[in-house]
């Protein structure tokens, strides 16, 4: 093999106790995310995770890639392997590092040595190549303190391996590692950065839709499976539930006053997707809600929303500017999918003027006219699940 993954492991380091339990979830976070891509083999020492490809035909540039999102990461490097011999590493450091020895102007070697029958010790071979390294580029001088360019070389049982400085990785902490919790994913910009967000915290999700055929078609429901097919290489495989919601809405429109249609349609929400939480053990609820980004954006209307729901409802887009959430959306790879026009159930039936700061009481009086529960219960009843 003549290259490998190390993975620099985050935050689940300084967690003591629970540290087998992280690099256990960890490691069989990489496993998944490392199907498709050829047979490694994982394995993590003081902090370190390597994926080393088992045979020729790995894809090296998927797997790169897909370590990448993987959370719990917070840096990775490519390896290149030569034989164990010092002009051998030294000649790996030229050839695979040569743009970096350039462009850097101090840098140091720094030695591991797994297999200690090598003739040299660590310090020996460092002094070794990096003296070489200071001779051949006139642009480098050694300081050992602060480095701009740190040159590693290991020296496994089969092979050594030479690297650079790690790239920056997902950062955030593995998935499930923090339970489980339903995300709401409407086809828009928000949703997505949110969960992807709450995911990062190392939380396993399960997404629910409210789709309102034939007020949205399709496509808008293709829209949000697309979504979540983005999300799963950082989130791992989720379940779309695609709940029903035409019956309720028309439901509402009929029966409830229209400043409050919005407010009282986002506590429905709320229900049915609780329902779903504790039927795949969720402990909260997820969305992509901002602070005065729209009228049901209040904290007035999120307090009337949130009653409903007796388990937390993460916000976690709740202060950042649009901006700033479209600059996630862009990082992680949704804003192009989210932009596509189509409609949301939320734009069904909009009212014209929405109550902006509603009270509990006004609400809970116009929902006493609905079999609230019935309506939740026929929705549930009808969800269909994908699995992505
Ligand atoms: P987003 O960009 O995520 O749609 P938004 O700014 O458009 O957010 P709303 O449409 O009011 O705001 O929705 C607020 C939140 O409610 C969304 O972020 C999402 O979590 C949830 N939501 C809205 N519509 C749906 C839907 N059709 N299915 C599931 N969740 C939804
Ligand atoms: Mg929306």
């Amino acid at each position: 093999m003549n290259e490998m993954i190390l993975l620099k492991l985050g935050e689940l380091v300084l967690k003591g106790l629970n540290r087998r339990a992280f690099e256990d979830k960890l490691q069989a976070n990489i496993h998944r995310r490392l199907n498709g891509f050829g047979q490694f083999r994982v394995y993590t020492r003081q902090s370190t995770t390597y994926v080393e490809p088992m045979k020729e035909d790995c894809d090296m540039d998927g797997a790169w890639e897909a370590m990448k999102k993987v959370f719990g990461v917070v840096g990775l490097s490519r390896a290149r392997a030569c034989q164990k011999d010092k002009d051998a590493i030294l000649a790996a450091c030229r050839e695979y590092l040569d743009r970096r020895l350039k462009t850097a102007h101090t840098f140091k070697v720094e030695t591991k040595r797994a297999d200690k029958t090598f003739p040299m010790t660590s310090i020996q071979l460092s002094q070794y190549v990096g003296g070489e390294l200071d001779e051949l580029y006139p642009n480098l001088q050694v300081d050992v303190h602060h480095p701009e360019l740190t040159v590693y070389v290991e020296i496994r049982d089969y092979a050594a391996f030479v690297h650079a400085d790690p790239d920056p990785g997902a950062g955030g902490l593995p998935v499930g590692i923090n339970g489980r919790a339903v995300a709401l994913l409407s086809g828009d910009i928000d949703s997505p950065v949110a969960s992807w967000m709450i995911a990062k915290r190392g939380v396993a999700l399960e997404m629910v839709h409210f789709f309102s055929y034939p007020y949205t078609s399709p496509q808008a429901k293709e829209k949000v499976l697309e979504l979540a097919r983005l999300l799963t290489p950082w989130c791992g495989h989720l379940t779309v539930h695609v709940v029903p919601f035409t019956a309720i809405q028309e439901e509402l429109r009929r029966s409830c006053p229209e400043e409050l249609f919005t407010i009282i349609m986002r506590r429905f929400m709320m229900r049915i997707s609780q329902q779903v939480a504790q039927r795949c053990g969720a402990k909260a609820l997820v969305t992509g809600e901002c602070l005065g980004q729209v009228a049901s954006q209040t904290m007035e209307a999120m307090a009337v929303t949130g009653a409903v729901a007796d388990i937390p409802i993460l916000r976690p887009c709740v202060g950042l500017d649009k901006e700033e959430i479209v600059q996630i959306a862009r990082k992680i790879g949704t804003f192009d999918t989210s932009i596509l026009p189509y409609e949301d159930c939320c734009t069904v039936f909009t009212p014209r003027h929405p109550r902006l700061r509603p009270l509990p009481g006004e609400v809970e009086l116009a929902e006493e006219k609905l079999d609230v529960e019935t309506m939740v219960q026929q929705a549930v009843e009808g969800i269909e699940r994908i699995h992505i």
